[in-house]
């Protein structure tokens, strides 16, 4: 008989900049966790020897046998073939294209291996260990340098037709709007993101609108999201200008992905997220202006509690969603 306490899975999340692995318990709880610098510049091959390297580390101290590890999942800054296991694209790691993580760090590491995008394997960690638990339909949107989503319908990821369902940023919010990283104009990305905050801001002072922020940096390319944020809890007139602006876009696109799903819970996570306490009001005034009445008492709107920990906690869920002993108790 299966003995939940003694499952485990690895995750793995590969971001930008970072590289985390943890081992996980089916309690969401971290064992171990190890952390490397993605260095991505020095080539695919040589970072999945690292990876492998850390991952292999991360299970030795938690003295675990590796029979006791269910799986593996991956999370990567970028979509997915699910099924082949490859990363398709990934403009945060040097615009790394069609690479086979799956059958790389399998070959290598010696337990199963699964792939899935950042904000799909989020969506499925607050699922099985967040405040998606009890809930079948769920939307988990990550709002930071740029915004994705992954999405949970009737208790399963919804990957759609070539796995790269949820690209939510790129919905279309205005349709003249500024110019986003995918080429179009006016996505959600470009008008809500973390990077829209603090353009938003260095325009604005460019044009010589004062502000308490310029005291914080030496130089207008400094400015950040969080000034902007940090700046509007103080009460500076600019910044609540943004950050009013802002909440308008965000919840023009929530609004759009609750229109369109009807889900019983949306989740809020990525960097944006930490300036909750400020957007929070604003967005839920703005949202009941622009979504149909029944889908808004259907859903509730919250911020993820997970924090820095969702990448690797959702790279593990997707270890135990594919394993035969989890999935249908799970999922
Ligand atoms: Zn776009």
């Amino acid at each position: 008989m299966l003995n939940e306490s003694s499952a485990y899975s690895l995750g793995i999340d590969i971001g930008g900049t970072k590289i985390s692995t943890a081992v996980v318990n089916i309690k969401g709880e971290i064992i171990t966790k190890t952390r490397i610098p993605t260095n991505a510049e020095k080539g695919v091959s040589e970072m999945v020897k690292r990876v492998v390297n850390a991952a292999e580390k991360t299970l030795q101290s938690s003295n675990l046998e590796k029979n006791k590890i269910c799986g593996v999942g991956i999370g990567v800054p970028g979509p997915v073939d699910y099924e082949k296991g490859v990363l398709i694209f990934a403009p945060n790691l040097s615009g790394w294209r069609n690479v086979p993580f799956k059958k790389m760090i399998q070959q290598r590491i010696n337990l199963p291996v699964y792939l899935e995008n950042d904000a799909n394997a989020a969506a499925l960690g607050e699922k099985l260990f967040g405040s998606g638990r009890d809930v079948n339909n769920l939307v988990y949107i990550t709002i930071s340098t740029g915004i994705g989503a992954g999405v949970i319908i009737n208790g399963k990821l919804y990957q759609g037709s070539t796995g790269t369902a949820g690209e939510v940023g790129h919905m279309t919010i205005d349709i003249n709007g500024p110019l986003c990283e995918c080429g179009n104009r006016g996505c959600f990305e470009a008008l809500a993101s973390g990077n829209a905050v603090a353009r938003e801001m260095r325009e604005m002072l460019s044009s010589g609108k004062s502000s308490v922020i310029t005291k914080w940096v030496e130089e207008i390319k400094e400015v950040k999201a969080e000034h902007v944020f940090k700046a509007a809890r103080e009460g500076d007139v600019s910044a609540k200008k943004i950050v009013e602006k802002t909440c308008r876009y965000l919840a023009a696109g929530i609004g759009n992905v609750i229109n369109l799903l009807n889900p019983e819970l949306i989740i809020i996570g990525g960097g944006v997220s930490n300036a909750w306490d400020v957007i929070r009001n604003p967005v839920m005034k703005e949202l009941k202006k622009r979504v149909f009445s029944p889908n808004l008492d259907a859903v509730k709107v919250v911020c993820s509690h997970m924090g820095d920990d969702i990448g690797v906690l959702g790279a593990a869920a997707l270890g135990f969603m594919n394993s035969k002993n989890f999935h249908d108790r799970c999922f």
